[in-house]
């Protein structure tokens, strides 16, 4: 069936209710300050305010503490290619070739010059990153999303780019490290999005039985559909500082249940507490815990 059956709009059957469901996470308040906080450190000339703490930081002195508010500890958003930069050996990182070809199943007008003025931007093909790298020596398949992409939306690229990271790891058997930032799927490719959550998680999962070890960190914020397939599926899940970790915003669950929501709910330090979490691990620290957890799983202890 060609994609432009499988969508074709037909009437609704006599009786028919559409279904209703929350919000997408894209539309979560707290999901878009993070971009907004990122356009405002693009924007200052040389001076950056913590939309934490509210004190003004020369980017100099950001980019050295990585991109970390040196008085309150707010974890500024960063692209993916400063991510990789902070994590591993130098020059070890080489990109996955993995080219996937544009499709705009619900021929939306503005998808395919969006998505090529955001590669321009960014200097990304897609909302991931995924390469080989090493850490601290350790080889290991990396893939980072980026905030900085539509969201870090997952589409049809996306799902591929991260199946495709996986089934490398396995035939070269290395560990993958996956770093999540998601507004969910991506609406633009309406329900081939959601079907990248069952391709992604089908992925881990041949992975996983195959020996893989997956280590997932999720950073801010992690929500909808990447949330519910492989950001919760690794066999160690780290966190950055309260990041915004969830599937639905807190504002639709606060809607849907009439209740307020307790006190950091959905931040890493409650999913930690609640044991979604089994560590939370500042980006100064990253580089370290990460090299130290595959030295603990590397065949020979090296
Ligand atoms: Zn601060």
């Amino acid at each position: 069936m060609s994609l432009k059956t499988l969508f074709k709009k037909e009437p609704a059957p006599a009786g028919y209710e559409p279904a209703t469901y929350p919000a997408p996470a894209v539309d979560n308040p707290e999901t878009n300050t993070a971009e907004a906080d990122e356009k405002k450190e693009e924007h200052a000339d040389s001076s950056t305010v913590c939309p934490k703490c509210k004190q003004t930081f020369e980017k100099s002195v950001l980019r050295e503490s990585f991109n970390v508010c040196p008085a309150c500890g707010y974890h500024f958003v960063i692209s993916a290619e400063r991510r990789v930069r902070y994590l591993v050996d130098q020059g070890s990182f080489k990109p996955l070739k993995c080219k996937v070809a544009f499709a705009n199943p619900l021929e939306n007008p503005e998808y395919e010059s969006k998505i090529t003025s955001l590669q321009e931007k960014t200097g990304l093909e897609e909302a991931v990153y995924t390469g080989v790298g090493k850490i601290e020596g350790h080889e290991a398949v990396i893939g980072v999303m980026s905030s900085k992409f539509l969201m870090g939306s997952m589409g049809i690229a996306v799902g591929e780019k991260v199946t495709n990271a996986f089934e490398y790891a396995e035939k070269k058997k290395l560990p993958v490290i996956l770093f999540t930032a998601s507004g969910g799927a991506r609406m633009q490719e309406g329900i081939l999005s959601l079907m990248q959550m069952a391709k992604t998680s089908a992925a881990v999962e041949r992975f996983s039985k195959n020996g893989g070890l997956y280590i997932s960190v999720l950073t801010h914020p992690t929500t909808g559909g990447v949330t519910a397939s492989f950001a919760t599926l690794g066999d160690i899940t780290l966190a950055e500082p309260e990041a915004l970790i969830g599937f639905a915003g807190p504002r639709v669950i606060e809607q849907t249940i009439g209740q307020k929501l307790p006190e950091g709910f959905q931040r890493s330090e409650f999913l930690m507490e609640h044991g979604f979490v089994d560590q939370i691990v500042p980006r100064d620290k990253m580089r370290e815990t990460l090299g130290h957890i595959l030295r603990l799983h590397s065949k020979r202890g090296k």
